[in-house]
């Protein structure tokens, strides 16, 4: 039977709110399988703020062009600080976050920090970005989603939104599932099989076939550790240790 999410009514609705060029970006991949069941089931709720409601003059203007010079347009402070008051009022408690391909690394730990808080405040991106004197006025935190650089930060903004959101409680079904995932336990997880037994002349290892729950656990251990050595060993601590 697939897990359908299920709210605790302990718990506070986990709130994202997105503040974009785009608003008609959202909810889109967020609005469907787990994090969509999610949401329709009050776990977590998501908002946009559009950040030309805050324009200025007729033509609502949100940018101009770089001071010193040089290519594209940069978004107005004078627009965005508005906006993430505006914002502010909408989720007091949230932290406030610019989505920056120059942020903190996004990783599962990050992720797990944001989803135990209250919700997040997300500001992205577009152009050549945002005036530098918002950032620091504002406290924005900057995240990015990794070493590239996209047009905009409504992308990134749902991948940190679904990282999250399937860390809440009772989005994802056996808490088990999480825990033996990559990056959870300091290394990649093991490769995973189903039926059938043999394809195109490939066979399950017999190992997880054996019914010995020891043993599966141990080989599975051992492909973790040997895949992570493998593709990253930057997770494996200086002296090979996998963290904790
Ligand atoms: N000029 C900026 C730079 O070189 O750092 C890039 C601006 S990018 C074209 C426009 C927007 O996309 C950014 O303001 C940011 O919100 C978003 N963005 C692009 N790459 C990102 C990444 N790797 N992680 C998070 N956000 C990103």
């Amino acid at each position: 039977m697939p897990h359908i999410p299920q709210r605790d009514a302990t718990r506070p609705c986990w709130r994202a709110l997105v503040l974009t060029l785009f608003p008609e970006m959202f909810p889109g991949p967020l609005g469907i399988s787990l994090a969509g069941q999610a949401r329709d089931a009050g776990i977590w709720s998501l908002d946009t703020i559009q950040i030309r409601d805050f324009g200025l003059g007729k033509h609502r203007q949100v940018d101009d062009t770089p001071a010193g010079g040089g290519a594209g347009m940069v978004l107005r402070a004078d627009v965005l600080g508005p906006a993430l008051d505006h914002a502010r009022t909408q989720s007091p408690d949230a932290p406030l976050i610019y989505l920056s391909p120059r942020g903190t690394p996004l990783t599962q730990s990050l992720a797990r920090d944001l989803a135990e808080g209250p919700g997040v405040t997300l500001l992205a991106g577009r152009f050549e970005g945002v005036d530098e004197r918002v950032i620091s006025a504002k406290g924005l935190k900057e995240i990015s989603i990794g070493d590239y650089v996209l047009a905009g930060g409504e992308l990134a903004a749902m991948v940190l939104i679904e990282a999250c959101v399937r860390l809440l409680p009772g989005v994802v079904g056996a808490a088990e599932s999480l825990a033996n995932e990559s990056f959870e336990t300091g290394l990649l997880e093991h490769p995973q099989y189903t039926k059938p037994r043999t394809w195109i002349g490939r066979s399950i290892p017999d190992v997880l076939l054996s019914g010995d729950h020891k043993k599966v656990e141990a080989w599975r251990r051992k492909e973790a550790e040997r895949l992570t050595a493998d593709r990253r060993p930057d997770l494996l601590r200086p002296h090979g240790r996998p963290e904790k």
